[in-house]
């Protein structure tokens, strides 16, 4: 049952919170945000009915069609890749897009999000480990757009999204989330109203949450395996 998934991931949560050692610049809360995607929408409905406001998708279209069948409510976060050409839509559909992985993309959305005159909140998505197959900003890309970062009027950015390589132990990736951290400090010097660092998934977000995420994005461990035979 959901329920007690939930209270067992909840329970984890607490316990990473309280083996953090350093961390300080995150705060002491977590938002869990769950992941619905290739799951049908009544586990949407089941989620928000047990205070779980943040949905997680990974694709704009799967994420329209579910909100077009269920009552407006949530708060939706991109969390997958998105192509140029679905900019307009993600604006139009998504209160957090998490997963900003390139400057064309936020010179993309920033000019959708002033057409309808919304300011779009984003995490700027970090790739950490350098892995070829993975997108985000690569470290130097990442230091060279920071003072850019107030240019783009319509685009608030509340701060980084890391998604760790899949890994046997979770331990392997500790160093990964250590280095997440350290370049969100490093954001916040320049920006001190930043607030979010998204790592984490169910197969590692309680060392993510130890290395100081605030954020992570939880979806087999609450939902089961994901059913790919869902169209959308
Ligand atoms: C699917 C997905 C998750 C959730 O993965 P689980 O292992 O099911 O918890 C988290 N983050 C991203 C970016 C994802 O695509």
């Amino acid at each position: 049952m959901l329920e007690d998934k939930l209270k067992q991931v909840q329970e984890k949560v607490q316990l990473a919170l309280a083996n953090r050692r350093e961390a300080k610049q995150t705060g002491d809360r977590v938002t869990l945000v769950a992941v619905t995607k290739n799951h049908g929408p009544e586990v949407i409905t089941q989620s928000l009915a047990l205070g779980l406001q943040h949905i997680g998708e990974n694709r704009v279209q799967e994420a329209k069609h579910k909100q077009e069948l269920l009552p407006p409510g949530g708060i939706w976060h991109l969390i997958g890749h998105l192509q140029t050409n679905k900019a307009r839509q993600a604006v139009a559909h998504f209160t957090l897009i998490e997963s900003v992985d390139s400057m064309r993309l936020l010179v993309l959305l920033d000019h959708e999000a002033a057409r309808i005159n919304k300011v779009q909140e984003v995490l700027l998505q970090l790739n950490i480990a350098h892995e070829e197959q993975k997108t985000g900003f690569r470290r130097e890309e990442y230091l060279e757009l920071l003072p850019q970062l107030p240019s783009y009027q319509h685009i608030r950015v509340r701060g980084l999204m890391v998604i760790a390589p899949a890994a046997a132990d979770p331990e392997e990736v500790r160093p990964v989330f250590a280095a997440g951290y350290r370049c969100y400090c490093r954001l916040q010097e320049l920006y001190p109203q930043i607030d979010c660092l998204s790592m984490g998934m169910s197969s590692d977000y309680p060392v993510a949450i130890e290395e100081g995420a605030n954020m992570v994005r939880v979806g087999t461990a609450l939902f089961g395996p994901r059913d790919y035979s869902l169209k959308f």
